[in-house]
């Protein structure tokens, strides 16, 4: 790393405004190796990292470009079935209705202000009196407020607007895809998944508009309006479905793109990641984790999911240590200056490592296996007792530590004192 002094480090850089290219070795089709270096890009130089582990987590294109790179574009070299599965990158499929509004009183606007519900909805559609498609999507109601997408549909002029809106779990397409141009940027092609009730769902969608925007009109009088020529005039009927104009939002809208490097189904089916988010191609040591590793777009926002995708992983690359309280009376009667040990520095004891613990107080240490303590009296530091911590233990100390040597009590008490006073002292003294 560079050091503020200006110098380097043989073994740690930091190299800042860097793009990850691809991973290196590349892989071969039908083996699992280990990556060994992240080649990174600053300016026009490369500049190649070695790796142990990596995590890559660039976003559901570039993560998957990344990917394509460390191949030179040819999916098939990391093995069979690989490009069926890799590169689906989809968006939420989502529907809204739009409509401009006028209050009864227009100063009564600011009154009412901008109101937003949002609920999940269940789908049930039927075919032949059977449930075909019990699935949720997120449904909006919003009223004066630009909180909510499409925010394209939201022309009023001056009126305010209120809106209904869907958005719908959306399964990845097979037809959608990620490749390289010739300057190896990713390009994406994106379209839906076939929905086969779709129509259905465009009719529920459609009827809960209708029922939502009249309940709106009896709750709070206000009047829809429709355009006319250059104006808006308030609708003075009840709103039908045929006033309803479904409108689709289109891919990129939500800017939750995801699914190109995909865990399995749920059925634990496919998946270019396993359910750990472990690469199951080409290389055995990296994980993805970002939305490209989402199975299909659920119909929310997805950041929370994705926060704690990523907190599962780290946990599993890097255990948790399994810490545990210990607590230290004093019940000897004197002050007393308190050391802990830290017999592996990956997992030290949380706490001061040395305490003057006063007479009938405790102390709770946090450690993850056996630790020691050295117990010093706080006037003389030339002698210790010694106890072991044990994590979810008690410790009592119960006696005075011991007296220091007599000799080195004369000298303390003479006037050439040659060895530490109290604990400070001999801190003190061994650092110099
Ligand atoms: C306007 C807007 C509003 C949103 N609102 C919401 C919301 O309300 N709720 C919600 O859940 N989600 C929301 N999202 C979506 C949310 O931002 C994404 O879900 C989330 O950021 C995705 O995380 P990610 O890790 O997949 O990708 P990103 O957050 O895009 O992270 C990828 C990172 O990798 C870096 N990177 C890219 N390529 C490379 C490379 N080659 N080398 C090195 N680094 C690279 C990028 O600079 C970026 O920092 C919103 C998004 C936008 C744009």
């Amino acid at each position: 790393m560079d050091n503020p002094d200006g110098q380097t480090d043989k073994n740690f850089r930091t190299i800042l405004n860097t793009t990850v290219v691809r991973l290196e070795p590349e892989p071969k089709p039908g083996q699992v190796t280990s990556a060994t270096h992240v080649v990174v890009k600053h300016g026009d130089k490369e500049f190649k990292i070695a790796c142990k582990q990596a995590i890559v987590c660039a976003g559901t294109v570039e993560s998957g470009a990344i990917l394509l790179r460390s191949v030179g574009g040819d999916t098939r070299k990391f093995g069979d079935g690989f490009s069926e599965i890799f590169g689906h990158v989809t968006d939420h499929r989502s529907f809204g209705v739009a409509m401009p509004f006028f209050c009864r009183n227009m100063a009564e606007r600011k009154t009412i202000g901008g109101i937003k519900v949002t609920s999940p909805m269940k789908f049930n559609i039927t075919r032949n009196g059977e449930v075909v498609d019990d699935s949720v999507s997120l449904c909006v109601v919003a009223l004066d407020t630009i909180s909510f997408l499409p925010r394209d549909d939201l022309t009023g002029g001056d009126l305010p607007v209120g809106l209904v809106s869907w958005i719908l779990p959306t399964t990845l397409s097979p037809r959608n895809s990620i490749e390289l141009n010739d300057k190896n940027e990713p390009r994406i092609s994106v379209d839906w998944a076939d929905d086969p009730y779709l129509e259905e769902k465009k009719e529920v969608m459609r009827d809960f508009a209708v029922e939502a925007m009249n309940k709106v009109v009896k709750v709070l009088g206000i009047r829809w309006a429709e355009l006319k020529g250059d104006d808006y005039y308030p609708i003075l009927r009840d709103i039908e479905a045929a006033d309803i104009v479904l409108r689709p939002t289109g891919p990129g809208t939500w800017a939750h793109e995801q699914g190109s490097i995909p865990m399995p189904n749920r059925n634990l089916e496919g998946g270019v990641v396993d359910e750990h988010l472990r690469m199951k191609y080409g290389w055995n040591n990296i994980s993805v984790c970002d939305l490209s590793v989402f199975p299909y777009s659920a119909a929310s926002n997805p950041t929370l999911t994705l926060a704690a995708l990523a907190l599962r992983l780290s946990d599993e690359l890097v255990p948790e240590p399994n810490y545990r309280p210990v607590t230290v009376y004093n019940v000897c009667g004197q002050d007393v200056d308190v050391v802990v040990d830290a017999s592996k520095r990956s997992t030290p004891p949380f706490g001061p490592q040395r305490l003057t613990l006063q007479a009938g107080k405790n102390h709770t240490w946090k450690i993850t296996q056996q630790e020691a303590i050295l117990i010093f009296s706080c006037q003389h530091a030339m002698s210790y007792d010694l106890q072991f911590l044990v994590p979810g233990g008690k410790n009592l100390i119960i006696d005075q530590p011991p007296a220091p040597p007599l000799d080195a009590q004369c000298s303390c008490s003479g006037v050439e004192v040659s060895g530490p006073q109290t604990l400070q002292d001999r801190i003190s003294l061994e650092a110099e």
